[in-house]
């Protein structure tokens, strides 16, 4: 798919390493073309982040924390300044305390719930809003959930609350920014490897029950999910906003898992 990209610019949020879900999204926008900002959480991120995105010659690689409003300030400023224009955002950022993803969601503290929904959920909303003024001449959005939004998944919790929320935002930001030519869209992950994926407690059982029960019996690759978020950031997808797409093997399909299926 060379030059599917080609003269688009975007910004790409929530690269920790080579196996964040960002990273693979990345890898395939730069296949295509596509010129990209990317940001990163922190000093000790960033050592990693900065050797693997300047292979991807970004010129724009900026600490971004979505929880200092300040930092976001200063993000959006340097894009205003160097580029005057937006075509496309990846969000792939969540948090909660590891702490409340085992155990039972109700013993969930507030404190911890509103921190996750702030970073998981709000955090998009408050980056598109800020992204739309730099789309002038239309543009594409795109966040990272997971089925637990919509169906219990074993240790959860909290992130299943904040990713039902998160999808919910999809659905108003698609209303609010699609008269502007602006379109929101999720792609819902099946579990993957990744550094925020190994703190869900259970993860190995939903690991292989997601392998052993999913219509095409593999668990997801990042060049599965690359090749979704080109669809969607891209004018291939040109009519389609507001949705919620699953790359999960067909997981989502299944009633039950097939005979045998047990994630033991
Ligand atoms: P990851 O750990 O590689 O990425 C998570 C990113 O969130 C990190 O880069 C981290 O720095 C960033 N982040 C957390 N708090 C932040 C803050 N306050 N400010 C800025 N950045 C912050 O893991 P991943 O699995 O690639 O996660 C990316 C997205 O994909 C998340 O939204 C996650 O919920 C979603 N997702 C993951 C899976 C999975 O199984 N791994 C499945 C479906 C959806």
């Amino acid at each position: 798919v060379p030059k599917l990209m080609a003269g688009k610019r975007g910004l790409v949020m929530g690269v920790a390493n080579e196996r964040s879900i960002a990273w693979g999204i990345a890898q395939a926008l730069h296949a295509a073309d596509a010129e990209m900002a990317f940001t990163y959480q922190g000093a000790a991120f960033g050592k990693r982040v900065l050797p693997m995105v300047q292979k991807l010659d970004a010129k724009i690689v900026q600490e971004a924390d979505v929880e200092s409003e300040e930092s976001l300030d200063a993000l959006f400023a340097r894009l205003e300044k160097e580029w005057g224009r937006l075509d496309f955002v990846v969000h792939a950022i969540a948090f909660s305390d590891k702490e409340e993803l085992k155990g039972r969601y109700v013993d969930t503290t507030k404190a911890n719930f509103q921190r996750s929904l702030t970073i998981s959920c709000y955090s998009f909303t408050e980056i598109a809003r800020r992204a739309l003024p730099l789309m002038t001449d239309g543009g594409s959005l795109i966040t990272l959930t997971y089925e637990g939004a919509t169906r219990v998944m074993p240790s959860y919790n909290v992130m299943g609350v904040a990713k039902a929320a998160l999808e919910a935002s999809v659905r108003y930001l698609a209303a609010d920014l699609g008269p502007q030519g602006v379109r929101v869209n999720a792609i819902s992950a099946g579990p993957m490897r990744t550094l925020a994926g190994a703190v869900i407690g259970s993860s190995r059982y939903v690991y292989r029950l997601s392998r052993e029960a999913s219509p095409l019996r593999r668990n997801m690759e990042l060049s599965d999910i690359g090749g979704s978020a080109l669809y969607y950031l891209s004018d291939l997808s040109a009519g389609v906003t507001g949705t919620v797409h699953y790359v999960d093997g067909g997981y989502h399909a299944m009633g039950m898992p097939p005979a045998g299926a047990t994630g033991q």
